[in-house]
């Protein structure tokens, strides 16, 4: 036998058992993101790897060491999309969508990062990404904020998740805060993990983000970046906060939250979870005005954020919260016997599809007789089975079987979707 080839390493198969989960996660969002106004923008998953570098930063993990890169066959350096805020600014203002106007995006798909495997973290892993630009004022991240709040609502997911907030401010003063944290840290380098040793060359705010216990308690006496943050960014901050309490979010300040990405820059905000171990993040975002510019496009302020899908559904499936509804099941399995039987089964399953919308309904194909079709309708867990042989066709009637309690019934043909439709 030949070899069998397995999936690259942290790209998972979604298989049928999880993909309605996926469906009906991915549905749900359609409608609510529908709901605010917000259109669906679709990008390539390669872009090129400079608007990686220029939109993400180089000295994020995502780019130092997260990025799947490779030269195409012209000697181009490409990459596989880390994530979708660069590629959707790069579309966009590629279209003329961005100067003068505003835009409330949204997308979904895959993205790929080189990190270590684990639960709730992969190397090709999904998201669903909400935009929009041309709105500087604390509204729009409101109105972001609210939307997600509504979708976990739909989800049943509100009491299992918490709002985190921060403003990292302006860059400016974030680049004071820097100097000020990089000249207390410098004193304490060896105390620090290595890759905080490293940020504070590279990325120094990112050392906030350390989960390492030395570090953190280094950081206990390190200047705090509230103190940097000047009036424009507070007043945003505050009205921002004035919102979301008047629509009755609960939020929680966390003054470490800083984000992985370069661009943002003001609000920033995580929903985090107690369910998924340390992957708790399961959606994360804030406002990006300088992004556009620094790509090349007229300055254009954005706010936006991305859930990661594979923990959102690891989330519903762990708390249980998949509506019977969207979980797939068969409602009318139907068997024929006979040349006859089988094109007047025909008829009647696409009779049936087309009467009543959303049901399912399975005909048997492959032939065999009455009794290994039985046992595939058994298998399938149908609610009716509807069976056709030659004697039913004769006299243009069929059997139908209710699958729960076992009774059988002979019905017309011409009464059989009338009928199916007053049993569900
Ligand atoms: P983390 O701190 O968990 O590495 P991040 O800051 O790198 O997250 P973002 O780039 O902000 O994450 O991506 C937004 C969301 O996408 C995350 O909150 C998470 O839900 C999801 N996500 C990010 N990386 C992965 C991954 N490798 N596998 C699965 N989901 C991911
Ligand atoms: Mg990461």
């Amino acid at each position: 036998m030949a070899r069998k080839i397995q999936a690259i390493r942290g790209m998972n198969d979604i298989l049928p058992d999880q993909s309605s989960v996926w469906l009906y996660l991915e549905k749900t969002v359609a409608e609510v993101v529908k709901s605010y106004g917000y259109q669906q923008i679709r990008f390539p998953i390669v872009e090129n790897t400079d608007l990686f570098k220029r939109g993400v930063g180089e000295t994020t993990d995502i780019v130092e060491k997260e990025m799947y890169t490779f030269e195409d066959r012209n000697g181009e350096s490409l990459t596989l999309r880390p994530e979708g805020t660069a590629s959707c600014v790069r579309a966009a203002d590629q279209a003329g969508l961005l100067f003068n106007q505003t835009q409330r995006l949204w997308y979904m798909g895959p993205m790929f990062r080189y990190e270590r495997p684990q639960k709730g973290r992969y190397r090709q892993f999904h998201q669903i990404g909400v935009e929009s630009f041309g709105i500087a004022s604390a509204d729009i991240d409101a109105e972001l904020i609210i939307l997600s709040a509504r979708l976990w609502k739909k989800l049943g997911l509100l009491e299992h998740v918490e709002l985190q907030l921060n403003t990292i401010g302006l860059a400016s003063e974030r680049e004071a805060y820097k100097a000020a944290l990089v000249e207390y840290l410098t004193e304490f380098k060896e105390q620090l993990d290595e890759d905080s040793q490293r940020r504070l060359t590279t990325n120094p705010l990112r050392i906030l983000d350390s989960k390492d216990e030395a570090t953190q308690a280094v950081l206990q006496k390190a200047p705090n970046l509230e103190d940097f943050i000047g009036e424009e960014s507070q007043a945003h901050f505050e009205r921002l906060r004035a919102i979301l309490a008047a629509n009755g979010i609960a939020s929680v300040i966390n003054r470490r939250l800083v984000r992985g990405l370069d661009y943002y820059g003001k609000t920033v905000f995580e929903w985090v979870t107690t369910h998924l171990g340390s992957q708790a993040t399961v959606c994360a975002g804030g406002r990006y005005d300088g992004l556009v510019e620094q790509l090349g496009g007229k300055a254009t302020p954005g706010v936006g954020f991305a859930m990661g899908v594979e923990r959102l559904v690891l989330l519903l499936d762990t708390l249980n919260l998949i509506p019977d509804e969207a979980k797939f099941s068969t409602d009318v399995f139907v068997i024929s016997m006979g040349d006859d039987a089988e094109l007047a089964s025909f008829v009647m399953a696409e009779q049936l599809r087309h009467a009543i919308p959303n049901l399912v309904v399975l005909r048997h194909c492959g032939g065999g007789n009455f009794k290994n079709q039985m046992k595939k309708a058994d298998k399938s867990a149908a609610r009716f089975t509807i069976i056709l042989g030659q004697d039913e066709v004769e006299q243009q009637v069929c059997q139908v079987k209710d699958m729960s309690s076992g009774e059988q019934q002979t019905q017309p043909l011409d009464s059989v979707v009338e009928y199916i439709r007053s049993k569900l």
